[in-house]
């Protein structure tokens, strides 16, 4: 990826009402070092983050992702963050991000430097990867035991599974495990059977006509994109649903799909092997959807 942009924010407090936050951010270059080296996102990944996707220079869903940010600020008790200064963060990112075409922009909420006074805050815009052969062909994924009971998010809260946190060398060991298992993405399953997220992405089925998606109190992270398309979905008379799914559901699903930020809607074409169909015209009218402005 290459980066075209990066800013660093002094954290404001959140109840600073200022109209502008522009004396906060500091403009680095992208290409050159600028964190410490008593940073505890690096040393711990111990901070979070929000990968928001950019369209034509428009970003996506900046309310939902800054919701999220503070949602997982919280669980992670950290200082809540200034929605307002970092809304203001990620228009100055979006005018850096190709003004044709797709981007992302990510925002980054660290404890900070060890010992130091104060988390670290930055924000980067990128240019997307294409993800066109995902979005038309479909993605094969096969279930990884996420080595948890779908009770165990409420009895264990320290480990922080509804929170976005920078802790992603689990999800990027599972994809490679998927990878090695001649897959290209993985669904999580709970040791006790039911069905949770991918690594990076929501997972919506279609079943009989209905879509469904998995509880998200079952500590999983709640999709903007799953968010926005059930929204699309409702207004179109659809169904959809928030369930406790059986790992069996996946057999009888219609079709399915993997949803996120960036990559958007990727149908599964097959499940541990087994094919399933990707209905190729509903797919494209789901990105033809998310890639429309949504705020
Ligand atoms: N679940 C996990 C674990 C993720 O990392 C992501 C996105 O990065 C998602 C779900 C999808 O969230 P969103 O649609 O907001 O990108």
């Amino acid at each position: 990826m290459t980066w075209r942009f990066a800013l660093v924010l002094e954290p404001a407090a959140s109840d600073d009402l200022r109209d502008d936050f522009a004396p906060t951010f500091r403009e680095i270059d992208p290409a050159a070092p600028a964190l410490s080296v008593g940073e505890l996102s690096t040393q711990r990944g111990d901070g979070i983050f929000e990968s928001i996707g950019v369209v034509n220079g428009h970003a996506q869903e900046v309310v939902p992702h800054l919701e999220r940010l503070a949602h997982s600020a919280s669980l992670c008790d950290l200082p809540a963050p200034n929605l307002a200064q970092w809304r203001q963060a990620v228009a100055a990112a979006a005018a850096h991000c190709p003004p044709e075409g797709e981007g992302v922009i990510k925002l980054i909420l660290s404890r900070g430097v060890e010992h130091g006074p104060a988390p670290t805050a930055w924000v980067t815009a990128a240019q997307a990867p294409d993800n066109s052969v995902p979005r038309e062909r479909g993605v094969r994924v096969v279930t990884l035991d996420r080595g948890y009971a779908i009770d165990t998010p409420a009895r264990a809260p320290w480990l922080l599974l509804g929170a976005k946190t920078l802790s992603y060398a689990v999800n990027m060991a599972a994809i490679r495990e998927a990878k090695r298992r001649g897959a290209d993405d993985a669904v999580f399953v709970t040791s006790d059977g039911f069905v949770l997220e991918a690594p990076t992405a929501s997972l919506v089925l279609r079943v009989g006509g209905r879509f469904v998606t998995p509880a998200p109190n079952a500590g999983i992270l709640h999709g903007t994109t799953q968010l926005s398309l059930f929204a699309h979905l409702e207004e179109l008379g659809l169904e959809t649903a928030y369930e406790t799914i059986p790992v069996s559901a996946l057999t009888e699903a219609d079709a399915a799909w993997l949803l996120s930020s960036v990559r958007l809607a990727a149908p599964i074409s097959a499940i541990d092997g087994a094919e399933l169909a990707v209905d190729r015209a509903l797919t494209a009218s789901f990105n033809e959807y998310l890639l429309s402005p949504r705020d």
